[in-house]
């Protein structure tokens, strides 16, 4: 009777083998996201004699980056901050054998309560109907940062370190606050701010290119670092910037001082990501652990050589 148990189980197992050799499978971390949060995908692919050659993918609309970790891939995604209802990622695995697999994950988004306002007096030049140069140029800047969140898919990932808050001091407003100037609800707070007085200092979240420096008509002075593998930070109302376009700061380094430039109450740094030309909540990036980020020397220099090709 044991014998045959045995067999039975030993049958099984074989067969659930061959399925998972097969089968490339995608999930995601949380599974049920908050607006604006980075959503974490792993592809869990059993070793098999057919390698994998490639893997992308794309969720809302961006293309996802795949590093191999091990027997596993990872990328992360952005949730757009006006998305409702479900979203859908995908993962197409390329096999040496020219055989291609497609790994697909669904996750559902929480309906969010209305934002909790947040009562701000600003001066009354931001709260006065806007005249139509000032609201052609605020279009002008928005559509500039959505670019540069959409080049970033260009640079492969420039960090191999986890992400950092680019101060320690207390957060005054979280990601996705509602915001009321004046007594009128306008719209949701799109990046997190960090109290500070005037000079001082601002850190580079991680190692990346600086691809803007410029006065934007409600961010004030603003540094933009492109950290490649999509993801771009940036930084607002700074009293002075420290770099210049094209720079490669380092993680840590004082890119710029604390200021009150553009439209504020009051001194403090607005800190704000995209992945993508999705806007997303920048402590997303803080957590992510290595396999999201510690590409291994050869998937790095398979991205080089994919992205040279396509540009030929
Ligand atoms: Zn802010």
């Amino acid at each position: 009777m044991k014998i045959i148990f045995a067999s039975v189980t030993g049958l099984s197992l074989l067969f659930c083998d061959a399925l998972a050799a097969q089968t490339a499978r995608l999930s995601a971390t949380p599974t049920r996201p908050e607006p604006g949060a980075i959503v974490r995908l792993t592809l869990d692919a059993p070793s098999s004699r057919d390698s994998i050659v490639s893997v992308h993918g794309a969720l809302a609309g961006e293309p996802l980056h795949f590093l191999r970790s091990g027997a596993a891939w990872h990328a992360i995604g952005g949730v757009p901050v006006d998305s409702a209802g479900s979203l859908l990622a995908n993962a197409v695995v390329q096999h040496a054998s020219g055989k291609t697999e497609i790994a697909r994950v669904r996750f559902s988004l929480p309906k969010l309560p209305p934002p909790v306002a947040q009562p701000l007096a600003v001066d009354s030049t931001f709260t006065r109907p806007l005249d139509a140069a000032t609201l052609a140029r605020i279009d002008r800047e928005n559509a500039r940062a959505r670019e540069i969140g959409r080049l970033a898919h260009n640079r492969p990932a420039m960090w191999t370190s986890p992400f950092l808050t680019p101060r320690t001091s207390v957060i005054t407003s979280e990601f996705g606050s509602g915001r009321v100037f004046n007594g009128r609800l306008t719209t949701r707070h799109l990046g997190v701010d960090f109290r500070g007085a005037v000079g001082e200092p601002v850190r580079a979240a991680n190692r990346g290119v600086v691809v803007l420096v410029d006065n934007f008509f409600l961010a004030g002075n603003v540094v933009y670092i492109d950290h490649g593998g999509g993801v771009v930070t940036a930084y607002f109302h700074l009293s002075k910037p420290l770099v210049a376009i094209g720079d490669t700061v380092k993680r840590a380094q004082v890119i710029g001082l604390v200021g009150n430039t553009g439209r504020v109450t009051g001194p403090h740094l607005h800190w704000a990501a995209r992945y993508g030309s999705i806007t997303v909540n920048p402590l997303d990036l803080v957590t992510l652990r290595p396999a999201w980020y510690g590409a291994s020397a050869t998937a790095r220099q398979a991205h080089v050589s994919r992205t040279s090709a396509a540009r030929q």
